[in-house]
């Protein structure tokens, strides 16, 4: 990739302007060779937004496992043979007891997660006392939900219990989707981010890499992320799951993740880009690299794997030169929280990047998925500790 193409990334993030297509996709074609350049640029981008700041997530799995839905990445999925932990719903003084680990650990924000296809009413209403309860014992914490496909009222209610965001992942691309799920449909996933954000919440949408997808694929679903929208954009590098139908995709090395969080950065570049699950495993001894692309992290554990000690992330943060976001910091640029979020909100160039590009492109000639990498399946420990068990969790 020539510099020049370079410093045309990163005067575009700098101004919050749409890259092209070609342009993401030759970040993605990068060689090992230009990664450090690739990974400056891409960091200028996230200084100018973000500064050097990381802000701290928290997950707690408040209904593990028993999934009806068959999306072949999960571990929870219909079938799974992975041995996970497998339990009903958290009680609210349950929750409310790991989100306050979380939140002493040093997370802003904490993560309510549930298996399942969407909650029904009586479930709303069981999270809407957790939402109130972690609320109530944690001052300044925002509270995302992430319960599935939501039904018509269900968002307006969680946002009147208290909760700041909702979680709906778009995971990959459109024309994909089908090949990792088949219970639900790509537009149910749209739907339901809609939801969030007609209703107030701030909106959470992301993907995963690593499912065998091309370079192509990964530019549509953070294109279309860029037209729904989200605040925060996760990316998750998937873990295969041993049980599951995608135990043996193992394709992505630390360069390639790299890679591909740069890419969401300057198709993002105003938007908290969070770096989810997968990090230790696909980044290993690369992950303080990453704080030069994303602003946020989870802290400790994820829904059904263990990552990294709590305080080994702290100490990454701190020696790669960063500093955690405190609860005084809003975490988007002003222009994005003023306008209510958004992906490019307020932006001069909104109308030609969010709406008009995704879809009117023609794809590209699908690129051959990476040679795949050595199984690190030492790395993947399912999670034994923290919510559902009477053991401590990592925070
Ligand atoms: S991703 Fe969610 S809906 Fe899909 S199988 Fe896992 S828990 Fe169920």
């Amino acid at each position: 990739m020539p510099m020049d193409l370079l410093n045309t990334l990163v005067e575009k993030g700098l101004r919050r302007e749409l890259p092209t297509r070609e342009e993401a996709l030759a970040v993605l074609a990068t060689t090992d060779d230009e990664l450090l350049d690739v990974v400056a640029a891409a960091g200028k981008v996230r200084r100018q937004w973000f500064g050097r700041r990381v802000k701290l997530n928290y997950l707690v799995n408040l209904k593990s496992g028993l999934c009806p839905e068959d999306c072949s990445y999960c571990s929870q999925r219909l079938g799974s043979k992975a041995e996970i932990l497998k339990y009903t719903w958290l009680k609210a003084d349950e929750a409310s007891k790991a989100a306050a680990a979380g939140v002493a650990g040093g997370a802003k924000r904490v993560c309510l997660v549930a298996s399942g296809r969407g909650p029904t009413d009586k479930d709303v209403d069981r999270v809407s006392k957790t939402i109130e309860a972690i609320k109530e014992q944690n001052e300044g914490v925002e509270v995302c939900a992430c319960l599935g496909l939501l039904s018509d009222g269900q968002a307006e209610r969680l946002r009147a219990a208290g909760a700041d965001a909702y979680n709906h992942n778009l995971n990959t691309s459109e024309s994909t989707y089908g090949d990792i799920t088949t219970t639900h449909t790509y537009a149910d996933r749209v739907e339901t981010v809609q939801q969030a954000q007609a209703a107030g919440l701030s909106a959470c949408s992301g993907l995963i890499a690593g499912m065998g997808e091309t370079d192509a694929d990964l530019v549509d679903v953070v294109f279309s992320l860029r037209e729904l929208d989200p605040d925060s954009v996760p990316v998750n590098f998937l873990i295969p799951f041993e049980g599951t139908p995608l135990a043996k995709e193992w394709n992505l090395t630390p360069q390639r993740a790299l890679r591909i969080l740069a890419m969401v950065r300057f198709v993002c570049p105003d938007v908290e880009v969070r770096l989810a699950g997968g990090r230790e495993v696909h980044l290993r001894t690369m992950q303080p690299l990453a704080l030069h692309l994303v602003n946020s992290i989870f802290l400790g554990d994820y829904l059904t794997s263990e990552g990294q000690a709590g305080q080994a992330d702290l100490d990454m943060i701190a020696d790669a030169g960063f500093e955690v976001e405190g609860t005084d910091t809003t975490t988007l640029p002003g222009h994005r929280a003023a306008a209510g979020g958004g992906c490019g909100s307020g932006s001069a160039s909104s109308e030609d990047g969010c709406g008009s590009v995704c879809g009117t492109t023609s794809p590209e000639e699908p690129s051959v998925p990476a040679a795949r990498e050595e199984a690190r399946t030492d790395l993947v420990s399912v999670r034994r500790r923290g919510a559902g068990t009477d053991l401590a969790p990592n925070a």
